[in-house]
């Protein structure tokens, strides 16, 4: 296994839709695991393809961050199916480290998706969960969480974003 180097935004690859998987060998399974370890490394709950630069449709997820078996989800060619109802909660993402903005999301999402060997399932999920399951589905359609912001709360962000660059914080 091996970390993967997350890239940050505005990196092109983040804003492009990410491309179907068809095959599914040795190769995805390691670069799925490599994805776990990586967002495990880097503290997140959710990590998506477009965020170490590869441009596909793969995401995975930890809301337990490891604590708990049953919440490590690996998603191939993931589509939320059904969403309703609202929260609002803070969201941080490790493409854009440090910050972190209440965006309003559905309560509940449906998402299918396939496994790693390329059985599809379905997973019915609610507060956190959806709202991860929400945010890494938009990184393989190409947008990423700024793009659900209020328009003040992105044009803030967006300040601190060009600061952190001015002062080498962000690459
Ligand atoms: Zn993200």
């Amino acid at each position: 296994m091996s970390l993967l180097k997350i890239v940050n935004y505005p990196a092109p690859v983040l804003l492009t839709v990410g491309k179907p998987v068809e095959t599914f060998d040795e190769k995805l399974k390691t670069f799925v695991s490599d994805m776990f370890e990586t967002m495990y490394e880097a503290k997140g709950v959710g990590l998506a393809a477009p965020q170490v630069a590869v441009s596909s449709r793969i995401f995975v997820m930890d809301c337990s961050g490891g604590e708990d078996e049953t919440q490590k989800i690996a998603a191939v060619n993931p589509e939320v199916v059904y969403s309703e109802g609202e929260q609002t909660g803070d969201e941080g993402c490790l493409s854009f480290p440090g910050i972190y903005v209440p965006i309003t999301r559905n309560h509940r999402a449906i998402l299918r998706a396939q496994d790693v060997t390329g059985n599809w399932f379905e997973l019915d999920a609610t507060e956190l969960t959806a709202r991860c399951i929400l945010h890494e589905t938009d990184h393989c359609d190409g947008i990423v969480f700024l793009d659900r912001m209020s328009i003040l709360k992105r044009e803030m962000a967006k300040r601190k974003i060009k600061r952190l660059q001015k002062t080498g914080k962000w690459d």
